[in-house]
């Protein structure tokens, strides 16, 4: 048996391994790089084998950074299906052809500037993949439940158990036969931590032949669910009661979106923030994903269905208002207090948020909470100067803390890193974070209406050492 990392080796993104043995070859996730320059070169570059002889894709969750490259390896040539849960079955549904979308756009832009710069083009800059290929990808889906034994393969069978990190998540075992001998890989994908909102606990696997764990956050320590929630209340009650502003939140659509819910609305039965406060979501893919939680409400937390259930009977509380079209996101610009928004994509670097900070990041009654990874090369809040008449910046670093970061003082961060910052923002960092001086904005992103990238918790930290394991084909 032989066991390559195609992806996700010396940096985060780009999840994919290649199992081969005599009789079988298959993929345990797809997934694309994300962040920095390199990224559009990897992506283009990946899969340099025939994608034909490949008989089977296993997927452990719908991140795109475990998943968006599964459309481009269907469009070179892969015909084998596809296992996953039904959970992630059906964000896939919405996360590939949004991702795809993205793709033209930025493919669209991209022979645009070109153009503009007059420089000679031999050929258009095609997309990644485009949204009539993701969507052709989709058909290659085949949803296991859970705990189900699966047998993609004469010689491989597998189970999908509950990985505690967004819905639908799976460490997958596997177990391969070869010369009359079978062996077990357990491979992670991305871990929850138990007591996290909405989704259960990880199973505990107890045995492997070969482990294959994700360790992004592997040497932080997070901090506790009371801390978090602590954090959160007073950055609401601040804003919204001492100072009259407006609550943003960047958030990932899938995931942390729905998290943020749940946690106000916990704070909210506790009496820790009021409850006649409106709380917007502001993403279509937020949206869909928020839809599709409570579909799957058999595989969300025991504490998560209750919650449901209260909000069902409770006199219209909490307000929580998914916008429909662009009409409703830009009235959300004449709401000057009291309002708490949520919106994509997490590191501010697209979508319907970069819209919100434009209209909230000058005002020092307002406050930004950073509630995810921000990876170098987007657009992170940085100090830069003065630090008069901003919004309040209430950062995360994520694998420090769950969501919210204690405050420290403002400095611009080495890139590569996650940003923890917090403190006023001058004008013109708000300006600059979100677009609005200094030079091009790219057509449909800071406008209403723009489409939420399907991004999701990956993002790209600095790369851990993992001595040669990148460049190594280890024999299993
Ligand atoms: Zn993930």
């Amino acid at each position: 048996m032989q066991l390559t990392f195609l992806g996700a080796a010396r940096e985060v993104t780009g999840s994919c391994y290649f199992v081969e043995t005599d009789a079988v070859r298959f993929l345990v996730d797809c997934g694309m790089f994300q962040g920095g320059r390199e990224a559009d070169g990897k992506n283009r570059q990946a899969f340099d084998f025939d994608c034909r002889r490949v008989d089977f894709v296993l997927l452990t969750h719908a991140h795109i950074d475990h998943s968006g490259l599964l459309p481009r390896f269907v469009a070179l040539g892969f015909r084998g299906p596809v296992y996953t849960t039904p959970a992630t079955a059906d964000l896939l549904h919405v996360m590939l052809p949004d991702s795809a979308h993205i793709q033209e756009k930025e493919a669209e832009w991209a022979n645009y500037q070109r153009r503009a710069r007059g420089a000679k083009v031999r050929r258009e800059t095609a997309p990644l993949y485009t949204v009539a290929q993701a969507q052709s990808s989709l058909k290659r889906l085949r949803p296991a439940e859970y705990d189900e034994e699966v047998r993609p393969h004469r010689t491989v069978r597998c189970r999908f158990r509950d990985a505690g990190h967004i819905l639908g998540s799976a460490v997958i075992e596997v177990w391969v036969s070869e010369g009359g001998r079978s062996r077990k890989l357990v491979f992670s994908g991305d871990l929850g931590q138990p007591g996290h909102p909405i989704v259960r606990d990880p199973v505990a696997i107890a045995e492997a032949d070969l482990l294959l764990v994700e360790s992004t956050y592997g040497n932080r320590m997070h901090k506790s669910m009371e801390d978090t929630l602590s954090e959160l209340a007073f950055a609401v009650n601040d804003t919204v009661r001492r100072k009259g502003g407006n609550v943003i939140v960047p958030a990932f659509a899938v995931g942390r979106t729905q998290d943020i819910l749940y946690l106000l609305t916990e704070l909210m039965r506790q009496g820790r923030i009021e409850k006649d406060l409106d709380i917007y979501v502001d993403s279509p893919m937020a949206t869909s994903a928020t839809e599709l939680t409570v579909k799957h409400r058999e595989i969300v937390d025991a504490e998560s269905r209750a919650l449901l259930d209260r909000n069902r009977n409770n006199g219209g509380y909490p307000r929580i208002r998914f916008t429909e079209d662009v009409e409703d996101s830009m009235a959300i610009n004449d709401i000057k207090s009291g309002a708490i928004i949520i919106s994509a994509s997490g590191m501010c670097e697209a979508g319907r948020i970069k819209h919100h900070l434009r209209y909230n990041l000058g005002r020092k009654e307002c406050t930004i909470v950073i509630t995810g990874f921000q990876a170098g090369g987007t657009p992170r809040p940085q100090a830069g100067g003065r630090r008069q008449g901003g919004a309040h910046l209430q950062g995360a670093d994520p694998g420090a803390g769950r969501y919210l970061h204690h405050r420290r003082a403002v400095r611009p961060r080495r890139p590569g890193r996650a940003d923890g910052v917090a403190g006023p923002l001058s004008p013109a960092a708000a300006a600059n974070l979100c677009g609005s001086r200094g030079g091009r904005r790219r057509p449909g992103l800071c406008r209403p209406g723009a489409r939420t990238p399907g991004l999701g918790g990956g993002g790209a930290p600095a790369a851990p050492d993992l001595g040669d394991i990148g460049a190594r084909r280890p024999r299993v």
